[in-house]
């Protein structure tokens, strides 16, 4: 007898582990994709980003009544996000224009306007759950992931391959921050956020009808420009149908939450306030990720004061108007902001190490080792004349004059011939510290002056 119940109790509960995953059966599944960036890189990607959001966009503190109640209403949502469970955050960004993004591995950012325009609570739960599906779906990094084999023969030449999607971000200058190409979405991206943001909507107890609603109306509002959040989330198509269709597959629910107290007194809050202007989004617009563009020499050219910058393996001073990619432990790369077109360096420095093969090579075989793998890994790089010996600074140091091929084209569309100067010193511990100097061979010799100053100004540690 007591047998027989122990049977009955396990069929229970094998039945329920059978009929379990039914009750998902409607929703649909995230969607996947290439990409390089591991949980904890995507995590810290975002991390950086945010770092940088916070410095240039205007947020409210989280203490504010407003904020919190956008933690509140986007927690309730992020509990219901399938697939990895993101460190989500909530955050306002105190502008008057519509406009919402996350960033890789869960920081979403929603504007006062944005509150604003939302009629109920259900719109504006709309927007944070569209967001939400594109953190869960790795949009970002998924797409930077892309350009980032694009430019693997960059990443070879700066020998940063195997170093993690990070550092190679780092190096090629793509980031996530304010007005970064990678926080604008795809059509189909748009889509996919969609639906996965009607599921989310629905187990939270919206109506998912809202948030397509909403971006309908933001459309119809925005006239032919329309806000910043349309530009950055197109639209895909007919998103009212889209939701109708995915609402259909879902069991049928009439008592959905529309409003709330809470939600109405945030909006009267929000009313009384004095929202900033964000300014154009060419201003805050990071160098990553700036379609690729023949940028003049005069918008590159160094400026005369210099500024110093300590590494953990070395300090070099460089042009003022120059900017760092990298910190003070990884590659790093130096390069006038408004020319890194589309994440590659067309102007600038990248400053790595080396491990030659044997850890007792002489300068000589430590450069020609260094000089083999990034010939193998760039077939177009050539050696122009021979390498020659140089004093870096009071060190020993080797010079090799490279050309390859320019990330910026001619007025034609023709790839322009670009110069790579090459100067590697030995580190005590025996790799080498190396620079690569980087300009269009037709530009190189206004450079070269820069260049030279920067390496008369370098001291290893
Ligand atoms: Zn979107």
């Amino acid at each position: 007898m007591r047998v027989n119940s122990l049977a009955t109790w396990w069929l229970v509960v094998l039945l329920a582990l059978c009929l379990g995953p039914l009750r998902l059966e409607a929703r649909v599944d995230p969607t996947h994709g290439f990409d390089m960036f591991s949980a904890q890189e995507e995590v810290q990607a975002g991390q950086q980003a945010a770092s940088q959001v916070g410095r240039k966009l205007p947020l409210l503190p989280d203490s504010d009544p407003i904020t919190r109640y956008v933690q509140h209403l986007g927690a309730q949502l992020a509990s219901h996000a399938p697939g990895e469970k993101w460190p989500y955050s909530f955050h306002v960004v105190n502008q008057k224009e519509i406009n919402a993004f996350a960033l890789p591995g869960g920081p979403v950012y929603v504007n006062l306007g944005s509150i604003r325009a939302a009629d109920n609570e259900a719109e504006l739960a709309g927007v944070m759950a569209h967001e939400i599906s594109h953190v869960v779906q790795r949009h970002g990094t998924r797409q930077a992931s892309k350009q980032m084999m694009a430019q693997m023969p960059l990443t070879i030449l700066g020998g940063i391959m195997g170093r993690g999607a990070l550092a190679q971000m780092t190096a090629q200058g793509i980031s996530f921050g304010v007005g970064s190409y990678f926080l604008k979405n795809s059509r189909k991206a748009e889509s996919e956020a969609d639906l996965l943001g009607t599921d989310i909507m629905y187990d939270t107890g919206f109506d998912p009808h809202a948030m397509a609603q909403f971006f309908d109306k933001i459309e119809k509002q925005g006239g032919t420009r329309g806000p910043q959040f349309l530009s950055d989330h197109p639209n895909p198509g007919n998103r009212a149908e889209a939701v109708s269709r995915e609402v259909a597959t879902l069991p049928r629910r009439s008592n959905y939450r529309s409003d709330s107290p809470e939600f109405r007194e945030i909006k009267q809050r929000v009313s009384g306030m004095n929202p900033l202007s964000a300014p154009p989004i060419a201003a805050q617009q990071d160098p990553s990720g700036i379609r690729a563009a023949s940028a003049p020499e005069s918008d590159a050219s160094p400026s005369a004061g210099m500024r110093s910058f300590s590494h953990s393996d070395f300090q070099i001073s460089y042009p003022e108007n120059w900017r760092i990619s990298g910190d003070q432990n990884s590659a790093v790369t130096i390069a006038p902001q408004n020319v890194v077109s589309q994440n590659s360096v067309a102007y600038g420095v990248m400053i790595n190490d080396f491990e030659p093969e044997h850890p007792n090579a002489s300068l000589d075989q430590a450069t020609h080792d260094l000089l083999a793998s990034l010939r193998q890994s760039n077939p177009d790089l050539r050696e122009i004349g021979h390498d020659e010996n140089i004093r870096v600074n009071g060190m020993a140091g080797k010079s090799v004059d490279l050309i390859g091929a320019s990330p910026l084209q001619d007025q034609r569309g023709r790839v322009l011939q670009e110069r790579d100067w090459l100067v590697a010193t030995k580190r005590r511990d025996g790799s080498l510290l190396y620079l690569v100097f980087i300009a269009p061979e037709k530009d190189f010799g206004s450079f070269r002056p820069a260049f030279e100053q920067m390496l008369r100004s370098l001291q290893l540690r």
